[in-house]
């Protein structure tokens, strides 16, 4: 009675589970994450559980090897679910079906020659090998391609291998106590579902929080990343000047802003695509050439900001000239058969600040340097002039 009452409630989760997942789904029309695919492993297995309450396990009724097949194929369809999540684009809806047609002839083959006890245990065995390769996988995710979610990974694998234990022990009683051991009112059978009730319960909440971890983060990288070059935006270089000025020990840092000379013409003679790809080479280029931890920021047309954490002057006129060569050499494909162009930039460097909330003073020095370089004929690095009355880098490092 405990356990039928706890598979009722069971099928009642899925089934609410299923439509929220739907729900989802319907919201992530661009990017699905496997929602669409968790709601049709939660249909699967609410729609078996249904069947097992109302036929039981009888002898040779169709629905009940209707029902074996769907509780193997759900748990299959919540991994192709999760490898979307993993964005794995993997087909999902053949290798259900074909998966569904083999095991049910498995079952009519097993049942015919071993009996009705031998199709249970068929299913308790194949249930504990698919949850325990499930296990491992987690194991491995958590080691390897889901680092960020590794907490996660290895709950998710304690309760699948808690799963997988449970049908290891059903596959045994039943090869010792053969269909007595699958009566409703064992203690088996109560433990049985509400592990698994516990499970219906849990799992899906902790699904839909994946989901919003991945949505966040996306959302944070959409709001602090230039699109075209995966550079910071300016929302992202003010975060990242907070997150290394809020540090203990901060010394002086120096903003470069890096502008393509005379790129409306390489737009005008080459063309719009060019000319992106020419800001995503000098973007790599940038990236590449100054130091692991400074800030690197596209701050919109062909204009860059670098600012180099922690450097003295000399560092920073090293960098700024290093940055110009490296561009001045860098070749990109015109298309078109135009061959290869180059192109140079002229850079504007900052004097010595130590904390963000100057950053538009700072801009405004180096902007006035590049200025003076465009001036005096580009393809050079110029510096903020050292008036009085700029008070910024007199200020000491905190
Ligand atoms: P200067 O040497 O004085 O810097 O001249 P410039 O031509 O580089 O500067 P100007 O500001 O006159 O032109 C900038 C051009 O950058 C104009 C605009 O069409 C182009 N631009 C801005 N954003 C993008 C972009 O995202 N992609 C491409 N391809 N071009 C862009
Ligand atoms: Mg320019
Ligand atoms: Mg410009």
């Amino acid at each position: 009675m405990v356990a039928t009452v706890i598979l009722g409630m069971l099928c009642v989760h899925l089934l609410c589970f299923c439509a929220m997942f739907l729900l989802i789904s319907r919201r992530l029309s661009g990017k699905k994450m496997g929602t669409d695919v968790f709601a049709a492993g939660h249909l699967q297995l609410a729609v078996a559980y249904i069947l097992q309450l109302l036929v039981g396990p009888s002898e040779w009724g169709a629905m009940s090897f209707v029902n074996h097949t769907l509780t193997l194929c759900a748990p299959i369809t919540y991994v192709f679910g999760a490898l979307r999540f993993f964005n794995r684009p993997v087909p999902v809806l053949r290798p259900i079906l074909a998966l569904a047609v083999i095991y049910t002839v498995a079952q009519v083959l097993v049942q015919a020659s071993w009996g009705i006890a031998a199709r249970h245990a068929l299913l308790a065995a194949s249930c504990a090998l698919l949850f325990l390769t499930m296990t491992i996988g987690l194991l491995y995710g958590a080691r390897t391609f889901a680092k960020d979610l590794r907490l996660e990974m290895i709950v998710f694998a304690i309760l699948v291998g808690g799963i997988c234990a449970l049908n290891a022990a059903k596959f045994v009683l039943i090869l010792n106590g053969g269909m007595p051991a699958l009566d409703m009112k064992s203690p088996f059978q109560t433990a049985f579902y509400i592990y698994m009730s516990f499970l219906g319960t849990v799992l899906p909440p902790a699904v839909v929080w994946l989901i919003l971890r991945r949505l966040t983060d996306e959302l944070r990288t959409m709001a602090t990343q230039d699109p075209l070059t995966g550079l910071l935006n300016r929302r992202g270089l003010m975060d990242g000047l907070d997150g290394h000025f809020r540090g203990r020990h901060v010394g002086f840092s120096h903003l470069l802003i890096v502008d393509i000379d005379r790129f409306k013409q390489i737009n005008d003679n080459y063309g719009h695509q060019t000319g992106d790809l020419i800001l995503c080479r000098v973007a790599e280029v940038i990236q590449s050439t100054v130091r692991h931890g400074d800030l690197v920021c596209r701050l919109g047309g062909e204009e860059f900001v670098v600012v180099a954490l922690n450097s003295d002057r000399e560092g920073a006129m090293h960098l700024a000239e290093r940055l110009r060569e490296a561009i001045a050499c860098t070749q990109v494909p015109a298309g078109h058969g135009h061959g290869l162009i180059r192109c140079t930039a002229t850079i504007g460097v900052s004097r010595g600040f130590v904390r963000p909330q100057v950053l538009d003073e700072i801009m405004r020095q180096a902007d006035a340097a590049l200025y003076r370089g465009k001036e005096s004929g580009r393809n050079r690095v110029e510096w903020a002039d050292e008036s009085p009355d700029v008070q910024v880098a007199q200020a000491s490092p905190a």
